[in-house]
């Protein structure tokens, strides 16, 4: 019987180019019976633009984002967060893998429980090495608190022993070298790591201009007036990153969640004192 063949990394979608997403400078009008949008030339610099929609799905369901003075709404709503917020290091790591395992130890837990877990793991094991090499159930004892933890601990030990397999160790240094587009790749193709994820690896270890939606930037966008109607988040990995200028996107990502997790909490919104406030078309 012919070896079998182990199936090639799957590709981030977003790396390719965006079919249906148009700058926002532009106005935009829908094509019936197409799905589409045409481009209608340079919207006007108004506050009105705001709300001056355009629809930018070709995929199944329409959404719409708003044309207008997009980049500088963002870059305002970056300004007051940072100000507000001073852009925390919410715990994040700057080993790659470090991040990578301690995303998957935040999955599904409330708080900042992960952060204890995660360091529970690193004093019992001295390297990422040991924990490749240690027996699952020595993992799943250690991280029995994160929830799902024989998942999560098998999981941990997938990841660990594929990126030896692919980069030789479980150093840093070969992501380091590679470009962002095979990184953003390379990463999302991994067991058990989506492109949000690996866009966050990125961003918080390896210093690359990504935009990783998760949902504080997603309710940021629509607090702003950016998003009408459901976006699904894989579809906004690829859409929003393209709007948010290239020098703010870690810190309008970093202080969204900031702002997420203090101030504008779902159905404890602190609106009196939020400093989005003016900007926000949701405030209560
Ligand atoms: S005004 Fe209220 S709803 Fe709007 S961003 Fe602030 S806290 Fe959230």
């Amino acid at each position: 019987m012919p070896p079998k063949t182990e199936a090639p990394p799957r590709r981030a979608t977003p790396s390719r180019p965006s079919p249906d997403f148009r700058d926002s400078n532009t106005r935009a009008g829908y094509v019936p019976g197409d799905n589409r949008i045409a481009i209608l030339g340079p919207a006007p610099p108004s506050a009105g633009a705001l709300h001056d929609c355009l629809i930018v799905s070709s995929l199944p369901s329409r959404r719409k984002i708003c044309s207008g003075d997009t980049t500088s709404i963002l870059r305002e709503a970056d300004r007051l967060l940072k100000t507000r917020y001073g852009t925390p290091r919410l715990g994040n790591k700057r080993h790659p893998i470090s991040e990578l395992v301690f995303i998957i130890l935040s999955a599904r837990t409330r708080g900042r429980h992960h952060e204890k877990i995660y360091r529970d793991l690193r004093r019992r094991f001295s390297s990422w090495e040991a924990v490749r090499d240690a027996p699952l159930r020595e993992i799943e004892l250690v991280i029995r608190d994160a929830g799902l933890s024989r998942i999560k601990a098998r999981q941990i030990k997938t990841l660990l022993r594929r990126l030896t397999r692919d980069i030789g160790s479980l150093s840093p240094a070969p992501l380091r070298r590679m470009d962002t587009e095979t990184l953003e790749a390379y990463l999302a193709g991994l067991p058990g790591v989506g492109l949000k994820t690996a866009r966050c690896v990125m961003m918080y270890a390896l210093d690359r201009a990504v935009f990783p939606v998760d949902t504080h930037c997603m309710r940021l966008f629509v607090n702003l007036g950016l998003i009408e109607g459901r976006m699904r988040f894989e579809y906004a990995q690829d859409v929003l990153q393209k709007v948010v200028p290239v020098e703010i996107r870690k810190t309008l990502h970093v202080n969204a969640v900031a702002h997420g997790r203090e101030t504008c909490v779902p159905r404890s919104e602190l609106c009196h004192q939020c400093v989005m406030a003016e900007l926000c078309r949701n405030r209560r």
